[in-house]
């Protein structure tokens, strides 16, 4: 038998290649039916958000009714008439009766960990006079339960003349126990003679290269430490235990959770920080993205890059990313350790003190460029942020402009010549517009240093978006609130959250909503190199969103920040719902 047999088939061939036709039929038949079974079973959602003044901060910025979401994906935005074909007898279906959803925020420069562990330490923010703080210590001093130190947190600088408390006044509360009372700015501590005692500080004891020991009039430590010199007593102080952090940071995440966060970078993470946030993603209990910067110390410099790069491979999990660096330029102005382009009025010649040469700034930015590590920089003074600015431009000389989306964080005072330069580089401006308004801070102790002519250049937002620069927000948590919406209603009023005469500080740098909205969402999301996956309510993105219970664009400009959060979810699963939120309603 041929094994080339042509035609003619015999008439038994025929009747075997019709019943393998018929069965080819039949499973092609059966293969499409189930082919539309499973593309009906793709489109039925778990959850349908409707009826909702759904804002998608997409690139046109545009607003739909409806929401669909499965397997922690957005699968449809749009109107209500087009939702109804992704609902099933399963899908969840919450009708959002007007309320507005928006993609859940990013806050670019936060604390988590520490902030986190303060909260369960002696709490001293928003207290406006002396007698209450000093009321709020000795109630610490009651509740301190056999603990060898009083910790505490978040007093105002400018509760004091020249922001300079001394220890006499908390050796009236204690002299036994060493206290440790740090600022709402991190940057100054005020401590009583028992901690100065312990720490074997006296008027022999000389200032630190990055740090100032405020002195008596006989040069006698007088209870108030700066930047660097802050170490010298916090080193003394038992060493948060990791079960301190994990519990620390389960705070902060259940907070910033609640304020619709869904994504954070964490502005200076140490090696343990990352081992709770490792933790906590082990344990399914990581409910924010996370990009964690690491601090350099300037002394080591370049050679703590390899451990960068180790850090990077080893924290690297679906929710974490340590893939940034974090350098100190300056301090702040209040205390005079922020660095000037010209001198401080009230010090004449002195422009306050860089961490950094601008040789050596630069060098280390090149380095970490090439490295492909994203740098995060504090700078506040006209003269740490040109500093940086420069390094950026130096690095993209020498490396070439890469993906890094490199930042600068908190922009106090810009010199207007370098407005235009973040546009330029591509540097992203990473604001904490809550701080833009004539508070204390501002008027007794900023601006008096600066005079008229500088201070119109602080916190100069508008300016910077005009150029056409990225812009993102951050809380700087502890610093100030962790509340997003107090934020974006500063970054828009430039005055006070409940200041009745609504008198907005320099004008000209106020931001619109929407901008202030793309600042704390997708902007965000670009800073973390996930605009791709998140930031915006768009199909195929993951379903990181947040439900408020008012629109905030028809809400007064004054009332957004008590506007309340309903609903936060992290890849379509819950991580917060107010009580008040329906779980699910009727189809
Ligand atoms: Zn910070």
């Amino acid at each position: 038998m041929s094994l080339f047999r042509k035609s003619p088939k015999s008439r038994s061939d025929r009747v075997i290649l019709h019943a393998l036709s018929l069965s080819v039929r039949l499973v092609v038949a059966l293969t499409l039916s189930a082919c539309l079974l499973n593309a009906q079973d793709a489109r039925r959602a778990d959850l349908v958000l409707k009826n909702g003044a759904i804002y998608t901060s997409n690139a046109s910025r545009s607003w739909a009714d409806a929401v669909a979401i499965k397997g922690g994906k957005i699968i449809y935005v749009g109107p209500n008439t087009g939702a109804q074909q992704y609902v099933s007898r399963t899908t969840r279906v919450i009708d959002l009766q007007g309320k507005m959803l928006l993609p859940g925020f990013f806050d670019s420069h936060v604390h988590p960990v520490s902030s986190g562990r303060q909260l369960n330490q002696c709490v001293l923010t928003n207290i406006s006079t002396v007698t209450a703080l000093l009321d709020a210590v000795k109630q610490c001093k009651i509740n301190l339960k056999g603990k060898t130190w009083l910790i505490g947190s978040g007093w105002e600088l400018p509760l004091f003349e020249n922001a300079n408390p001394s220890k006499e006044l908390l050796d009236q509360i204690t002299s036994e126990i060493p206290v440790f009372l740090e600022a709402a700015d991190g940057h100054s501590a005020w401590v009583n003679s028992k901690a100065l005692a312990i720490s074997g500080l006296s008027k022999d004891t000389k200032d630190p290269e990055r740090g100032r020991i405020e002195r008596d009039k006989n040069g006698e430590p007088s209870g108030t430490l700066r930047e660097g010199a802050i170490n010298l007593i916090s080193r003394h102080i038992p060493e948060p235990t990791q079960n301190d952090n994990v519990e620390g940071l389960r705070r902060a995440l259940k907070l910033a959770n609640s304020f619709g966060i869904t994504a954070l970078q964490d502005a200076n993470a140490s090696v343990d920080d990352l081992k709770a946030y490792e933790t906590l993603e082990a344990k399914g209990e990581l409910t924010v993205r996370v990009v964690a910067a690491t601090q350099i110390d300037p002394d080591k410099a370049e050679s703590q890059i390899p451990e960068l790069i180790r850090l990077r491979a080893l924290y690297n999990t679906p929710h974490l990313n340590a893939s940034t660096a974090k350098l100190f330029v300056d301090g702040v102005i209040e205390s005079h350790t922020a660095f000037l382009l010209e001198p401080y009025l009230d010090q004449p010649g002195y422009r306050g003190s860089a961490n950094y040469t601008p040789e050596k700034l630069t060098k280390l930015i090149a380095a970490l460029d090439r490295a492909n590590l994203q740098v995060h920089i504090h700078a506040i003074g006209d003269g740490a942020i040109r500093m940086a600015l420069d390094g950026f431009e130096a690095a993209q000389i020498s490396n070439g402009r890469n993906d890094a989306r490199h930042t600068i964080a908190h922009l106090e005072l810009i010199s207007p010549n370098d407005l235009p330069r973040f546009a330029k580089l591509g540097v992203i401006a990473n604001f904490q517009p809550l701080w833009a308004y004539a508070d204390p801070y501002i008027t007794d102790l900023t601006e008096p240093v600066l005079g008229p002519e500088r201070s119109r250049w602080l916190y100069p937002i508008g300016s910077v978006i005009r150029t056409g620069a990225v812009v993102v927000g951050g809380s700087d948590w502890s610093v100030s609130s962790l509340n997003p919406l107090e934020a974006i209603q500063v970054g828009i009023t430039r005055y006070g959250l409940d200041d009745a005469k609504r008198m907005s500080w320099i004008p000209d740098e106020r931001a619109d909503l929407a901008t202030m909205i793309a600042a704390y969402t997708i902007n965000g999301a670009y800073l973390a190199h996930r605009e791709n996956r998140t930031g915006s309510i768009e199909v195929g993105k993951d379903a990181d969103v947040v439900v408020l219970n008012a629109n905030l664009f028809t809400t007064p400009v004054e009332s957004i920040h008590k506007v309340k959060v309903l609903l936060t979810m992290l890849e379509g699963k819950e991580v917060f719902r107010d009580s008040s939120f329906p779980t699910t309603q009727n189809r």
